[in-house]
């Protein structure tokens, strides 16, 4: 193993060294969290609408637990499928305005179990070049042509489209939000290249699912395209404060993916009292408007404060605020140096993001108040400064 441990030095060395840090939620102040004896603003959580804490989802799970146990004990295609899925996926299709749903454990395995399923070796699957690792992974699984286009070029995937036009399968994938770069992808355009080639279109609304569209349907809806979207997938991880993932579509599409999905098929499921909580979450993302509201009058506020102290911040609309700083030492500096300052937001560096694009990653909360994130940007600013990623 002496290979492991020169190579982790050079990532150290190189500043690229991951590690595993304890965070707790701190108990009566929503949008913070514990690391070791510090209390921190938390500014790197995908909770956006606040709802990890909520009473309501943890009741129905504690009640739920007691009453049908801890563990599925089985995957859904032998006895895991409890009634509680039945519930919820038709509440999501009924949510979703699709024919039909499926619920998988996670993000990162619906989408590699459902790309798979999809594409196959004679196959191509045009994927932009900043999507999600469990997109790049679950076309790496399918062995289909990986025709990457560049980040938002409806140009390139035009010319990527006309070159790969006679293969039988064409499937085109994108984030509708970027987790990493905070922007949108171009639905509409993407929903008219795929009816012109006679393309699927997945779109992934991890980032999106929960706070675009008035009961939070996602950014399909908002832009009135999602009957162009063939494959409709979010998760619960993020702004449903729970955990597990969607896939909306045909039924069709979903007769299929029960039979060739293989995390659904192969992977337990997961326990029936977390899809009841699920559920709940659900109601609480349809109905609770002033979530919403609360966390875009927060993008606006912190966009607005993080760009008139000269950060540069990209063009996004979304509550994922990436602050460019370039290099992976200084990214981590700054990291550091706000983290002794009560503010979790974490460097995120390659192989994450490309190289030369170091950056502290954002992410709002429902939860935060206007005078945190005042407070926020102002230690932000200082520390920019401090660290020479602004100049004075
Ligand atoms: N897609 C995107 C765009 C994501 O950001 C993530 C999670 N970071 C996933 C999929 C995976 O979802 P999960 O965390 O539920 O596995």
């Amino acid at each position: 193993m002496k290979w492991m441990e020169q190579e982790l030095e050079t990532l150290a060395a190189e500043s690229l060294e991951r590690s595993l840090r304890e965070g707790v939620p701190l108990q009566g102040s929503p949008g913070c969290i514990r690391q070791g004896e510090q209390a921190k603003l938390n500014l790197s959580s995908n909770d956006y609408l606040g709802l990890a804490g909520h009473p309501a989802i943890a009741e129905t799970i504690r009640r739920e637990l007691l009453r049908e146990g801890t563990g599925s004990g089985a995957s859904r295609l032998v006895t895991g499928n409890a009634s509680a899925y039945t519930r919820l996926e038709e509440e999501l299709a009924s949510w979703q305005q699709s024919e039909s749903a499926l619920v998988f454990a996670n993000g990162y395995m619906a989408n590699t179990g459902v790309i798979r399923a999809l594409a196959g070796r004679s196959d191509v699957v045009f994927s932009d070049q900043l999507n999600h690792a469990s997109i790049v992974d679950g076309i790496v699984l399918s062995r289909a042509e990986h025709a990457r286009y560049r980040h938002n070029d409806m140009s390139h995937l035009r010319s990527l489209l006309y070159k790969y036009r006679d293969r039988p399968r064409k499937l085109i994938v994108t984030d509708a939000v970027f987790s990493m770069d905070g922007d949108c992808a171009p639905l509409r355009e993407l929903a008219e290249l795929k009816q012109e080639y006679g393309a699927m279109l997945m779109v992934d609304e991890a980032h999106s699912g929960g706070i675009y569209g008035t009961q939070g349907e996602g950014l399909c809806h908002k832009l009135g395209i999602k009957d162009c979207v063939d494959i409709h997938m979010g998760t619960f991880s993020k702004s449903f404060g729970v955990y597990g993932a969607y896939i909306c579509g045909s039924r069709t599409l979903i007769r299929w993916l029960v039979n060739h999905a293989r995390p659904l098929i192969y992977s337990t499921a997961l326990p029936p009292a977390l899809v009841a909580g699920i559920s709940t979450a659900l109601h609480l993302v349809q109905a609770e408007h002033e979530r919403r509201e609360r966390l875009w009058d927060s993008v606006k506020l912190f966009r607005s404060l993080l760009d008139s102290a000269g950060f540069s911040i990209g063009s996004g609309d979304s509550p994922i605020v990436p602050l460019l700083v370039g290099d992976n030492a200084k990214a981590l500096r700054f990291s550091n140096a706000l983290a002794t300052q009560g503010i979790a937001a974490v460097a995120i560096r390659p192989p994450t993001v490309p190289a030369g694009t170091a950056r502290i990653r954002f992410s709002l909360s429902a939860s935060h108040t206007v005078k945190e994130l005042a407070e926020a940007a102002g230690v932000i600013r200082r520390t920019g400064l401090e660290t020479g990623v602004l100049r004075a």
